[in-house]
């Protein structure tokens, strides 16, 4: 006999079709007004097909409930490292969904789009003074893809002077991952460089990395370590000497925005998640955009289509332009128009005085996570952070076999999305949390008071963590079978 409660449980998960039943309807069709036309050629006609039948009650629950079953930044805490998961204001999808935004076509002319060409100029500009760069493309569609692009730039001028020689780039062990995958992509040889004690690039390692072959350095700052490397300018100085390009993944601007621009670090080029920094709901995968910002040496690479203004401010007109010496396109058209709108419009709200506030209050916010938990998961660097911490859980490991894995899993029933876990890879047992910025003190509390709580419960209870999550729809998954074999359409039972 299946309890009252358990059959709750089962019933909240079945599927649309096993709700199904016959002749059950969730429309009601009016009278037929126009004369009945034949069915098209029955070779494309289906004999069955089986259709959910249920009532327009009951599908809109079925909707409702699934959606809650979602973890989204609207429902919980989810710090989740280096992804910036921090509240989206809704103002913003407010002003991308205006009929003039919304419904624009790529294929107008600048006559009939001079407003949507114009808010692209405002946004490089605004790139441009906000990273002290030269200029901005806004074409790429995600970080890696502002990386991919970078990489190409670099490539091609290395070619345009002749140095075909130069093919190693080189990667510090606190890169982002996507960073050796970009540089191998554009055809060029990875090679990594170890950290030091304190979490910076190891400088004798690089001076002893760099040669003739050397085409140039790719830099994730703040690192994934979510510190700042204090040897920065040794850095981009000994790789500019070299006659290397440095390419600075500012994916994580929001550690250091307002306060430090790149270009007064010796940066080349590098990109910009403005999805992470800038604004834009990107949870599962959703549409982002990568923007490559270029200094002196690399700007006529950008790719193609920069915006640009024509004329004085009396009688300005926007249009389209290729920079000379482009590396072309990185997809159709002028990438994904509706998260620069949301960018702009997320920039024009705080203006020059909000700006500095974003970093000032993403890194009090980790610090204060780290501080409050020092001593009860192991801190492997322990000095101030920028936008997140990385905790390692080799304590737990240790002491109780409770791996970052199993901390992660018990956060869910708390609510709380897991921090990124085994990520940097020079960290064991990693839990990389980014509280960001839009997070109270009462929430960090709480997610401070749960960290606690689990610790607790891994001494006294190291099952209850190995088996977690218990409060979810679906408890631990076995994640090898469900990688390798998803259930991915219903069938009748
Ligand atoms: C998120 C991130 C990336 C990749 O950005 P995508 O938009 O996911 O391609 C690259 N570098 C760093 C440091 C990041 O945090």
């Amino acid at each position: 006999m299946t309890s009252l409660l358990e059959r709750f449980d089962l019933d909240r998960r079945k599927l649309l079709m096993d709700r199904s039943r016959p002749g059950r309807l969730g429309t009601t069709l009016p009278p037929l007004d126009v004369p009945v036309s034949d069915l098209p050629d029955q070779s494309m006609l289906r004999n069955s097909l089986e259709m959910p039948e249920v009532s327009e009650g009951e599908i809109v629950r079925y909707f409702s409930q699934i959606s809650q079953f979602n973890f989204s930044i609207d429902h919980n805490f989810y710090p989740l490292g280096s992804c910036t998961m921090k509240y989206n204001p809704k103002l913003n999808d407010e002003i991308a969904s205006l009929p003039g935004f919304a419904q624009i076509h790529p294929m107008q002319t600048a006559e009939t789009s001079q407003g949507a060409i114009r808010l692209l100029w405002e946004l490089q500009e605004w790139l441009n003074e906000i990273t002290g760069m030269s200029g901005t493309s806004l074409a790429p569609m995600a970080g890696a893809d502002g990386e991919l692009a970078g990489m190409l730039m670099a490539r091609a001028y290395l070619l345009d002077r002749g140095e075909t020689q130069r093919k190693n780039v080189l990667i510090p062990d606190s890169a982002h991952g996507t960073n050796p995958a970009s540089a191998a992509m554009a055809g060029f040889d990875v090679v990594t460089l170890p950290s030091d004690a304190n979490g910076n690039t190891d400088l004798d390692a690089l001076r002893s990395s760099v040669n003739e072959e050397l085409a140039g350095l790719m830099i994730t700052l703040p690192s994934t370590l979510g510190l700042f490397d204090t040897n920065i300018l040794d850095v981009t100085k000994i790789v500019r000497d070299a006659g290397g390009v440095v390419y600075g993944d500012g994916a994580n601007l929001n550690a250091i925005v307002g306060r430090v621009k790149f270009g007064d670090l010796g940066f080349d080029v590098m990109h910009s998640n403005l999805h992470k920094t800038f604004t834009q709901p990107h949870g599962g995968g959703g549409p982002g955009a990568g923007p490559v910002i270029a200094g002196p040496r690399l700007v006529d690479y950008l790719p193609t289509p920069i915006a640009a203004r024509n004329g004085d401010a009396e009688d300005e007109t926007f249009s389209l332009v290729e920079p000379s010496n482009s590396i072309g396109r990185m997809g159709a058209f002028h990438g994904n128009f509706g998260a620069l709108v949301r960018a702009w419009s997320y920039i024009s709200t705080l203006g020059k005085e909000g700006i500095p506030q974003i970093s000032e209050d993403a890194v009090i916010n980790a610090n204060y996570v780290l501080s409050q938990l020092r001593g009860v998961y192991d801190l492997p660097y322990d000095r101030t952070c920028m936008h997140e911490v990385v905790f390692s859980a080799t304590n737990l490991k240790r002491q109780n076999g409770v791996r970052a894995l199993d901390v992660a899993k018990r956060l869910i029933d708390y609510g709380i999305h897991p921090p990124t876990m085994y990520f940097p890879l020079i960290v064991d047992e990693a839990l990389m949390v980014e509280p960001t910025e839009t997070e109270s003190k009462e929430t960090l509390d709480y997610f401070i008071e749960v960290m606690k709580a689990i610790a607790q419960e891994a001494a006294d209870d190291p099952d209850l963590l190995h088996d977690a999550p218990h409060n979810t729809p679906n408890t631990r998954l076995d994640e090898a079978r469900a990688a390798r074999r998803p259930v991915l359409r219903w069938t009748p039972e």
